[in-house]
């Protein structure tokens, strides 16, 4: 059985379709801190480009979690551009805006800003506003606006024995959390339903995803959660990560992905705050309820940006200083919506 996405594709900029036709040479490059979302997006691109004839480098800035070696390709994954290769085109996947590609940008300044330029990506903050700047809020992931785009260029979905639609779907599967989040859509589901036609393996996609944990993360997420706190009154629920905490149990900063999830599951808050020592900042990870706080509009308070429902961001106070603030502003927020 096949799936045609061609009903669904047309919202696929001609503008972006031809940059990527007519690219030698593309820089494909995600955000820092990886997710599924924006590798399966980045390698995604690369595939479709070389389907094209064309080449390509796939280029993240930071180690890749290990927990994405089920991804075929996911060694092709560089944190630099080549340095040999005559980029034409850099086509940047999942980032609401340019500074979540991360420090590559700065080490790379000059290339960065020599290249054409295509974006593609859901972050409803994204206010990137050029004629080859694909952003879509309704899309549930980037790897959807990708399988998409495939479509578009007359490509096959099943790419390279399933590998392509592998990657896709484990995007989809992130930021949907498979399928259970309300930002997934009928589009999100026919896409879904195209990839698994194509080869995705979407259960084990998401066993690998979201049920398999080394032992440490366990252990990490059980110290996390025993040290839950409340504010406003059971509105806010939160939770703190130090590097103590990674140090005692033996994880690695990428496990804390996952606790935010399970914070934001206490029935009582409309807003889940975990904050995580970086250094001399803090990062936030926000979740907030369906009809309830923006989340965007928290972390925007702070610099930060997301989706309404999920967001982040870098407070520029170490851990102890950030909680305070961050408090304040949720509860500000909660106490704006009626319950
Ligand atoms: P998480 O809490 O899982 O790290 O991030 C949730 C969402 O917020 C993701 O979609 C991510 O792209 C976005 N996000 C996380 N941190 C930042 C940030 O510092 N700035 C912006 N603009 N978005 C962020
Ligand atoms: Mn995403």
């Amino acid at each position: 059985m096949t799936v045609d996405l061609s009903g669904v594709a047309g919202s696929v900029p001609d503008a972006v379709v031809e940059r990527i036709r007519s690219a030698r040479h593309v820089l494909a490059v995600g955000h820092e801190n990886p997710d599924a979302d924006t590798l399966g997006a980045t390698l995604g691109v690369c595939r479709l480009v070389e389907a094209l004839g064309a080449r390509a480098d796939a280029v993240c800035t930071d180690p890749i979690p290990p927990l994405y070696d089920f991804l075929s390709d996911i060694r092709r994954v560089r944190t630099d551009p080549d340095p040999a290769a005559a980029y034409d085109l850099l086509v940047v996947s999942d980032c609401g805006t340019l500074d979540r590609v991360g420090e590559v940008r700065e080490r790379h300044r000059e290339l960065f800003d020599r290249l054409p330029r295509v974006v593609i990506d859901h972050h409803a903050s994204n206010d990137a506003r050029g004629e080859t700047d694909w952003i879509q809020p309704e899309a549930a992931a980037t790897c959807e606006m990708v399988a998409l785009l495939a479509t578009r260029l007359g490509l096959p979905l099943d790419l390279a024995e399933g590998a392509l639609a592998t990657e896709l779907m484990a995007g989809i599967v992130m930021d949907t959390a498979t399928f259970a989040h309300p930002n997934t859509t009928p589009r999100t589901l026919l896409v879904a339903a195209a990839l698994v036609a194509a080869g995705a393996p979407l259960s084990d996609i998401s066993r690998r995803i979201y049920r398999t944990k080394p032992d440490a993360q366990l252990r990490l997420f059980g110290r996390v959660l025993d040290r839950l706190r409340t504010a406003h009154g059971g509105r806010v629920v939160w939770s703190t990560l130090s590097d103590a905490d990674l140090v005692e149990t033996g994880a690695l900063p990428a496990h804390g992905e996952g606790i935010i999830d399970l914070l934001a599951q206490v029935e009582e808050a409309d807003v889940a705050i975990l904050f995580k020592e970086a250094g001399e900042a803090t990062r936030l990870s926000v979740r907030t309820r369906p009809d309830g706080v923006d989340a965007t509009v928290l972390t925007g308070r702070f610099g930060g940006g997301g989706h309404a429902r999920a967001a982040g961001a870098t407070v520029p106070l170490p851990l102890p200083k950030a909680v305070e603030p961050v408090l304040a502003e949720a509860g500000k927020l909660v106490l704006a919506v009626a319950r």
